[in-house]
């Protein structure tokens, strides 16, 4: 939710969380490709900073020996002494200079020896990819497109609703969630409510000439990280006052974001033509519902206010019982001023959220400890402010030391941790980032992101955050429905309470039908509304007041209600629960997993680079693909049977009985990440290669299916199947 402020697979273990000792064994095995160490395309960010650092320290040590030089010039210095320091100054300098020299080649890349690509050339050969084989289709794109929508095509639908099922799978059958699915179109008092009519907004300048929008904080986040990259002769202070307006980005007000626009002379990027002041643009899409035009309504920007509306009904669902979750899967959309960045600022995505309502007073987690053992990389406030990196930390050390606020916030934390990776994210371009205080709505106790990097830098995919009670007290004092949990006490409790009795005999006079909502909206008040209310009771013998369920004022006098303040028996608390909130965005999630999958290896030739996505089994759009070695009626008939029985165990497969070459079939199938390919080269057995390794085992026919069955689902691994099948060598396998 957008606050209103400004595994490493193991060699042979398939996204599941087991890997037998003989994984273990096999990956000394010598043949394997270079495809199983997880070699970084690009050098990442954090080796980047780490010699931008680098290169700061020795530029000071430079400037000091110079110094040092200087002064013994100044004082006449004996020349043996004056020599010795320039030679050390000339040592200093070669080293700023190799230190250069490695920051150029990791800022703008390319070309490396080991045949690393820069940034951008990796990630043009990740989409050319991508679009060539249909994952994903610009929309509309006979029409010249639209920017910010994309349709998935065959592969990326299957990987997306991979995805989707192992999300339902790993949260919602895991914790007994509650799924709904509620409408995109929203009426106008929801979101009203919850605040996003008059604050979901982003800041946008105008081209003053053309009229075209930009993100005003994009346009200076661009303007800093460009000059602190690039810019190699800027000074230390320089470089610190850039680094200071990166942090408290998020922060800056309209008129703060117009005053640097303009004092670093920034100009639309297209155009090089000045820009307008910044305004707040709203990004929702707006609608109306029904033929009147009276009835306004927003295309939902998130699916969370669907499970808010319905937070009653579900805890009755529940037993009335706290804590549970729910969960919804769905289209979100946002206006986005300007959609750059491919697949991961578009104008509709798919969300999957999970509501988690706890008790305000206990939010401890029972399978906590399930999760406290895991050590990743995470990001905390303190970290952020003091320009160190994001460190290693245990989880269940995090939250004993108060790092992350609490125990259930840091369960899910954890949690998407284990989906992010057995999915295929490399854990080592994976962190947890906390909010900086800035960045946080008031409401919140605390929020972590789930950060991946890709060639765009690091992008938010999951949000996590401890919300309060916020939304539900939102729609609580909208609504006039109280959105509240009960706790039953073994024994009652004394306390002073503020009473609220309607009279409802009166109230049934005066408002007929009307009654129970009047009563409902009375009984919603919160204490100072109440206490305002027996305020001017008192002295007027009545007030005006708004049932919104109604949607108008009513008055009510003297004898419609008591309040008071009494002690009394409590037998029970009622309290709004707090929601603590994981937010995923399955696009985004979907795109870095692409470019983390995504590795290129030389042909048999040695003439061109082939294409590889290495998705687990899991992700992989296809699990197999059967192809007769050759064109052939008894081999394709095998080929036939085989795959029957593949549709028979439920395992998505492809069947090429074209007579390409069989090292072209392998290459197009690696493409599209398929994990094995079966091929029918006798009708008594066939092999079945691995993809990555380009390992082949024999097996008969019949077993064929059943094999790919269990190495697909995770019930065995390959490592464990490449011991228990003969061999085939692969020499001629991968021919061109
Ligand atoms: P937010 O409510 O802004 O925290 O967004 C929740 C999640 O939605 C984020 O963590 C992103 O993964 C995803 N998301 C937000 N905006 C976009 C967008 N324009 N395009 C794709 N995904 C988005």
């Amino acid at each position: 939710m957008r606050y209103f402020l400004l595994i490493a697979l193991s060699t042979h273990s398939f996204g599941h969380n087991f890997l037998s000792p003989l994984a273990t064994l096999r990956s000394a095995h010598s043949t394997l490709s270079h495809a199983f160490t997880r070699r970084r395309p690009y050098p990442t960010i954090q080796m980047e900073e780490t010699l931008r650092k680098a290169l700061a320290e020795k530029q000071s040590a430079v400037d000091s020996q110079g110094n040092a030089v200087r002064a013994l010039k100044a004082a006449k210095a004996a020349k043996a002494d004056v020599d010795a320091a320039i030679e050390a100054l000339n040592g200093l300098k070669l080293e700023k200079a190799s230190i250069e020299k490695q920051l150029q080649a990791a800022v703008s890349g390319g070309g490396g020896a080991d045949g690393s690509l820069n940034r951008e050339a990796f990630r043009q050969t990740v989409n050319n990819t991508l679009e060539r084989r249909l994952f994903y289709i610009p929309s509309f794109k006979i029409y010249r497109g639209v920017a910010g929508l994309y349709d998935y095509g065959p592969p990326g639908c299957a990987v997306k609703s991979n995805v989707l099922g192992f999300w339902r799978q790993h949260f919602v059958l895991e914790e007994n969630m509650l799924e709904v699915d509620c409408p995109c179109v929203t009426p106008e008092v929801v979101l009203k409510a919850s605040g996003h009519v008059d604050k979901f907004t982003d800041l946008m300048v105008k081209d003053e000439k053309t009229g075209t929008c930009y993100r005003a904080d994009h346009l200076l986040k661009d303007f800093c990280n460009e000059k602190l990259q690039k810019d190699l002769s800027i000074t230390a202070e320089k470089a610190a006052e850039l680094k200071h307006v990166l942090a408290v980005l998020d922060d800056l007000s309209s008129e703060e974001l117009g005053a640097k626009i303009k004092e670093y002379g920034i100009t639309a990027p297209d155009t090089k033509n000045p820009l307008s002041d910044p305004y707040p643009f709203n990004l929702m899409f707006q609608t109306s519902i029904g033929p009147s035009g009276l009835s306004p309504g927003y295309m939902r920007p998130e699916t969370a206010q669907g499970i808010f509306v319905n937070f009653k009904d579900l805890y009755y669902y529940n037993g009335n019982k706290l804590p549970f979750a729910a969960a919804q899967i769905g289209q979100a959309f946002r206006n986005e001023i300007s959609p750059r960045q491919g697949l991961l600022r578009v104008r509709e995505f798919t969300l999957a959220e999970i509501e988690h309502f706890v008790d305000p007073e206990n939010k401890s987690h029972p399978k906590f400890s399930e999760v406290a053992k895991l050590e990743f990389l995470m990001f905390p406030r303190e970290e952020q402010m003091s320009g160190h990196s994001a460190k290693k930390i245990p989880l269940g050390e995090a939250v004993s030391r108060g790092i992350v606020n609490n125990e259930t916030l840091g369960y899910f934390i954890g949690r998407v941790y284990l989906f992010l990776t057995r999915l295929g994210i490399d854990e080592d371009r994976l962190r947890f980032r906390q909010h900086l205080a800035n960045e946080m709505a008031h409401y919140a106790a605390d929020c972590w992101d789930a950060e991946i990097e890709s060639s765009y830098g690091w992008i938010e995919c999951v949000g996590i955050a401890d919300r309060s009670a916020y939304d539900l007290r939102a729609h609580t004092d909208k609504s006039g429905v109280a959105l509240v949990a009960q706790e039953k006490f073994s024994e009652p409790r004394e306390v002073e309470k503020l009473v609220i009795n309607p009279v409802k005999k009166e109230l049934g006079l005066a408002f007929k039908g009307n009654q129970r909502m009047v009563v409902e909206a009375l009984e919603a008040m919160n204490e100072k509304e109440a206490l305002e209310m027996k305020a001017t009771l008192e002295s007027k013998g009545e007030t005006e007041f708004l049932v919104c369920t109604l949607g108008k004022n009513v008055t009510i006098t003297k004898s419609m209600v008591t309040i008071s303040k009494e002690i009394k028996k409590e037998h029970q608390r009622v309290f709004t629960p707090s929601v603590i909130e994981p937010s995923f965005g399955i696009g985004r999630i979907i795109y870095c997993l692409y470019e983390h999958s995504f590795y290129t290896r030389p042909s048999k030739a040695g003439d061109e680079q082939l294409n590889v996505f290495r998705f687990p089994p899991l992700v992989a759009p296809i699990k197999c693909t059967v192809f007769p070695l050759v064109q052939n009626q008894q081999y394709e008939e095998v080929a036939k049977v085989i795959s029957q029985s593949l549709t028979t165990a439920g395992i998505s497969h492809k069947i090429d009985i074209t007579g390409t070459s069989i090292g072209k079939r392998y290459a197009r199938t690696d493409e599209l990440g398929v994990p094995f390919a079966i091929t029918v080269d006798s009708t008594s057995s066939v092999t079945i290669r691995e993809r990555d390794s380009k390992d082949q085992i024999r097996v008969d026919v019949e077993q064929a299916a059943t094999v790919i069955k269990e190495v697909t689902d995770g019930r065995t691994t390959w490592a464990d199947v490449w011991s228990t099948f003969p061999h085939q060598s692969s020499a001629s396998a991968d021919d061109d």
